[in-house]
């Protein structure tokens, strides 16, 4: 397990029976099931942040079918070979790439905002480090990890430099333009294109890019996966409801999911 910092003041926590406490007197509880809810109130925009219990179901259920596993594969294959001591993945979820990252590393922390994802994720999986917190106020200290990860998480590239080591990489998946176009089409007029590159631009001087791959497999949807993908995808709620509803009674889609891997360096 990783060093914590309390998010407040970065010094040191210490674990003590049912929480872990600062020099500072900021404490925070062990859930039952061994995650720590680092979220201090401060970092809180609402009560309860990030995914719901039911989009944080749908998505474990689809990716428990297996619908994207050829791209925890391909995100894996990019960290084997760096060979770290501890991770971290940022906006894990309910922890389906984070357990399949124990290969690559053997000390894996997941971090999201959403408890009722750290919850489920600290269930299942045991001999990872679970953290509900926020990525604006990593709780570890400076430098001190060797690989972040972020699949589809909000990025806050100057928490993940701070954190990472000289010479640590950071790995950022997101959406390829054509990803789930086909779906897009059936919930909107005009589909506007995923863009990638506006995560790169977002990553300053600190970091060079190592690698820049994109990923394209083709998925068949049949029920229940095509309804638990809507559920799971949150720019779907911005469509008007007769649409969604009409894309949610189909049998069956085809479509192709396609992602960004971007793999960067830190200086
Ligand atoms: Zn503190």
């Amino acid at each position: 397990m990783p060093c914590i910092v309390c998010p407040l003041c970065r010094l040191a926590l210490e674990r003590q029976a049912s929480s872990w406490t600062c020099p500072q007197g900021h404490s925070f509880d062990v859930a039952r099931e061994g995650y720590v809810n680092l979220l201090a109130v401060q970092h809180k925009h609402s009560r309860e942040p990030g995914d719901n219990p039911g989009m944080v179901q749908a998505r474990r259920a689809f990716l428990d079918a297996g619908h994207y596993a050829p791209l925890r594969q391909a995100a894996l294959a990019l960290l084997a070979p760096l060979r770290a001591s501890a991770l971290l993945d940022l906006g894990c979820g309910e922890g389906y790439y984070t357990s399949a990252f124990t290969a690559a590393a053997p000390d894996v922390t997941g971090l999201d905002i959403a408890k009722p994802a750290i919850r489920l994720a600290a269930r299942r999986y045991a001999g990872i480090t679970w953290l509900v917190g926020s990525n604006a106020a990593l709780p570890l200290p400076d430098e001190s990890l060797a690989v972040v990860t972020s699949l589809f998480s909000h990025l806050q590239v100057g928490e993940m430099y701070r954190v990472l080591r000289p010479g640590g990489h950071a790995l950022v998946v997101t959406p390829a333009a054509p990803h789930l176009h086909s779906l897009r089409e059936a919930l909107f007029d005009a589909v506007r294109e995923h863009q990638p590159e506006k995560f790169l631009a977002g990553f300053g001087p600190g970091f060079e890019l190592r690698r820049n791959d994109e990923l394209r497999f083709p998925l068949k949807l049949q029920q229940p996966a095509l309804r638990q993908l809507l559920l799971m995808t949150p720019y779907a709620w911005k469509a008007r409801p007769e649409r969604r509803a009409a894309l949610e009674a189909r049998q069956a889609l085809a479509t192709e999911a396609a992602f960004s891997l971007m793999l960067f360096r830190r200086k």
